[in-house]
């Protein structure tokens, strides 16, 4: 594995705070997103698959990084150990011949050097972003047709935006070969807001409509509600979640602490019997192995 480390002095301890907020959206059956918000990880994962597959999925993700809560920090390889035993538990539970996959984004407090850091984490088109100084960063990158072709430079980035193959995804934990993320390590900064969220929040909302919320809602689980409630506004074509960290500093402490609250864990609530529509708009989906042989799903 590789971990792209960011230069920085911290020597501080990170205290967190954090809200939650999941929906089925105004379009599809089941919520296939599930998320994760328990120090030091938080995180969503965006399952897929046909007949509620990807429910289970992305529940099976929050299950194995769920091991990580209550630990002061976690390290990249306790990390990926979760991605491995997702894509092995997800082997074991979906029935051959099916494909169901999940992708994976989030956060992990990450004790490095003395320092406290973000170890962010992504597979898949979920994203996480972080606001600092006013500025919003997307730090993940999305593992996306639409976005090798904005790093090729045959599409520019507010193209992408309706682009027939903005679903299309090329990485994912499935149920093929063994799981590949990115990792980021980024040092913690002393008022940094995360944000961590599925495709179906940022499919209906630009980045100028994420900071707006986040830099104006100063309560995290008023601001990850009031984001989920934005995107349904606008359409809520797709399962849509948010989870928001604050982070505040602290030199007082040698330990890593966190607030204690109760932990936000949402799998995908029982939906209806109803059909699952794979030609709804909007469905993530894994691109073809015929055309792309690196798909594993
Ligand atoms: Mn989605």
């Amino acid at each position: 594995m590789r971990v792209r480390a960011r230069r920085g002095v911290t020597g501080r301890v990170v205290r967190t705070s954090w809200g939650s907020a999941t929906d089925r959206g105004r379009v599809r059956s089941l919520n296939e997103d599930s998320l994760l918000a328990y120090p030091p990880v938080f995180m969503v994962a965006d399952g897929m698959g046909g007949h509620a597959a990807g429910d289970v999925a992305s529940r099976l993700a929050v299950e194995e990084f769920s091991q990580l809560a209550g630990r002061t920090s976690a390290t990249p390889d306790d990390v990926h150990e979760c991605f491995h035993r997702t894509a092995t538990r997800l082997r074991e539970t979906v029935a051959a011949g099916s494909t169901a996959g999940t992708t994976i984004a989030g956060v992990a407090i990450a004790a490095h050097d003395g320092g406290s850091y973000w170890l962010v984490f992504n597979i898949g088109d979920s994203r996480v972003y972080r606001l600092s100084g006013g500025e919003l960063e997307q730090i993940s990158v999305d593992h996306s047709v639409v976005q090798e072709m904005i790093d090729a430079g045959e599409l520019a980035p507010h193209e992408a935006v309706g682009h027939p193959e903005r679903h299309v995804i090329t990485r994912a934990v499935g149920t093929g070969a063994d799981p590949d993320p990115d990792y980021w390590l980024i040092p913690a900064g002393t008022a940094d807001r995360l944000l961590i969220c599925s495709d179906g929040l940022t499919s209906e909302l630009d980045d100028d409509a994420l900071q707006a919320v986040l830099q104006s809602v100063a309560d995290p689980q008023e601001a990850a509600q009031q984001l989920v409630a934005a995107a349904l506004e606008a359409g809520g074509k797709d399962n849509v979640s948010a989870v928001v960290v604050d982070v505040a500093m602290a030199n007082d402490s040698p330990d890593v602490e966190t607030t204690v609250r109760a932990p936000d864990r949402a799998g995908a609530e029982p939906g209806p019997e109803e059909a699952w529509d794979d030609e709804i708009d909007g469905a993530t989906i894994p691109r073809p192995t015929s055309q792309r042989p690196e798909v594993q799903s």
